[in-house]
């Protein structure tokens, strides 16, 4: 097992909770810039925000969810990193495992990173760019998303790396996409797996 997933695997029986165990053949493939927003009614409904970044599902929980307004930033609290075929993940964890709930794949599709070198007029400084896993590990992210509820830029901001508690914020960039007007976390609840509700999908699975 990739050693990024033993807080995954440590924190979870896979006897007991339906999630993917982390160590089966994924069937996404490693180099696919797949990300997934995950609506998770655990103790607090939070939106887990995934990309993968060379193999693992690094990821957030949100708790407003994202929003399309350019500049409006929201909270990103980072979680340990997920198996790949977490992004594939829809059903019921049982409430006495960690992060019991409802889980519900509430947007999914691929990303691409974008420049992380620019300067301040916007220009390639000529130095080669930084890798996704360097701007993770520098703090500060941005990449398009090619989601069916969102689209278009969005950056990454860490504002806070303490010992067990990485903060960070997560943002719409000012784009074609960008728009004010829509509130997708409230109009368009539904999975994009299956459509169904956060009740349809706990009436089915448990
Ligand atoms: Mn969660």
């Amino acid at each position: 097992m990739n050693k990024d997933l033993k807080k995954y695997a440590e924190k979870r029986d896979p006897d007991v909770t339906p999630e993917p165990g982390g160590d089966d053949a994924p069937h996404i493939n490693e180099d696919d810039h797949v990300f997934v927003i995950q609506k998770h009614d655990a103790q607090n409904l939070h939106y887990d925000f995934r990309l993968n970044i060379d193999g693992t599902l690094v990821s957030w929980a949100v708790p407003k969810g994202l929003s399309t307004e350019a500049n409006n930033k929201r909270l990103a609290i980072r979680t340990e990193d997920h198996p790949l075929d977490y992004a594939e993940f829809e059903g019921v964890i049982p409430d006495d495992q960690y992060g019991g709930g409802t889980v519900m794949i509430w947007d999914k599709g691929a990303y691409s990173p974008l420049a992380h070198n620019d300067d301040e007029d916007g220009e390639k400084d000529g130095e080669k760019d930084k890798t996704m896993r360097e701007a993770l590990d520098d703090g500060a992210l941005k990449f398009a998303l090619n989601g069916e509820k969102l689209k278009g830029g969005y950056a990454m901001a860490r504002i806070q790396d303490d010992d067990e508690d990485e903060q960070w914020v997560i943002f719409k960039l000012d784009d074609e996409h960008a728009d004010a007007r829509r509130n997708p976390v409230s109009t368009e609840p539904e999975s994009v797996k299956t459509g169904r509700s956060m009740d349809e999908i706990e009436v089915d699975e448990k």
